[in-house]
């Protein structure tokens, strides 16, 4: 799918060692461990994982929007040919909003409670564009339009529109400038289930509209099945499984992609019983030793304890799990 989707201008977003820690008094936490992965231009790819799993902690890192005690520990961002690391605050003010924007998981926090829709937008739009009254008043009443809420709640105040309703103001709110990427944190995970599913097909339908490559986090493997075009687990800060989607819904490679695939309903598959997984994701700050995962795991071997799963190529999936370690990925480069 990837190359699928490449321009030829090379990735629209390239991430390459990037680690997160978490800086205490009592030690540094690594949350985010060596990630790389690469999204392309209108790209949708899903980042799953259980809570504490640090997925919406690289999500965060990928936008520049860390705050202490998480800082960049190392690892590059560069997105449309600039490393976002070594950008300043000044440089990446400029390009937030314009050239890719964040949509947050709580639209009741990310909006300001005190100001009405439009005005929320013309501030937006201010910042980053002179541009006349009635020229922000169009856009604005557009980008509504584009997310199905109409005009006349430009006028409403927050907590005036339904949960849904707000989610798709922030959708909106993002797409003010149609930026190359929109970085998503679980948007929908305040929504009932029809309205999450409403609210992803209206996502999709506008990236296929607008061409701009979406980042998803969320913890329900579901939710992305039908959405994403690629997939990266996460577990304990680590890639866990990276592939296209459906490989890695119709043959999973690692035991914990098969567990999160078996802790939720699928919304079209047949019914099949709901095991997931046992135990919770370990303490960053004591991980196992070996397979980070193998506590939990239940096809662990003696050698799991001992040995910590580089990432391995199977047929264009990369997984980071022993049983897959005949084919390590530099040697399948070579
Ligand atoms: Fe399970 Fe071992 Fe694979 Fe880890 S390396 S996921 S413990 S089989």
């Amino acid at each position: 799918m990837a190359s699928q989707l490449s321009n030829g201008r090379g990735p629209l977003l390239e991430v390459s060692g990037l680690s997160v820690d978490y800086v205490t008094e009592a030690a540094d936490v690594r949350a985010v461990d060596h990630v790389d992965l690469e999204v392309q231009p209108g790209e949708f790819l899903g980042i799953v994982g259980e809570s504490g799993c640090g997925k919406s902690t690289l999500l965060f890192a990928i936008a520049q929007l860390l705050s202490p005690p998480a800082e960049i520990a190392g690892g590059t961002v560069v997105f449309k040919g600039r490393d976002m690391v070594k950008l300043t605050d000044d440089e990446l003010r400029h390009i937030r909003w314009r050239d890719y924007s964040v949509v947050m998981q709580s639209a009741m926090n990310a909006l300001n409670p005190m100001k009405s829709i439009e005005g929320q937008f013309r501030d937006t739009l201010e910042a980053h564009d002179s541009m006349s009254r009635k020229a922000i008043r169009d856009r604005s009443a557009e980008v509504l339009h584009l997310v199905g809420i109409d005009a006349v709640h430009l006028k409403s105040y927050p907590h005036q529109l339904s949960g849904g309703m707000r989610q798709r103001a922030m959708i909106a709110m993002a797409l003010l400038f149609t930026p190359d990427l929109v970085i998503m944190d679980e948007p929908t995970s305040a929504l009932d289930v029809v309205a999450q599913r409403s609210l992803m097909s209206q996502i999709k339908d506008l990236q296929k509209r607008l061409g701009f490559a979406v980042i998803f986090v969320t913890h329900d493997m579901s939710l992305v099945r039908h959405y994403s075009d690629r997939l990266m687990v996460m577990y304990a800060g680590q890639v866990a499984e990276l592939g296209e989607t459906a490989s890695i819904f119709d043959d999973p490679l690692h035991p914990y992609s098969k567990g999160l695939l078996d802790a939720f309903p699928s919304i079209r598959g047949p019914r099949r019983p709901l095991t997931g997984i046992p135990g919770s994701p370990p303490d960053l700050a004591r991980p196992p030793s070996g397979c980070r995962f193998q506590p939990r795991c239940p096809v662990a071997m003696a050698q799991c304890v001992a040995t910590a799963p580089d990432l391995y190529e199977v047929n264009g999936t990369q997984v980071r799990c022993l049983l897959h370690a005949e084919a390590p990925k530099d040697a399948a480069a070579v």
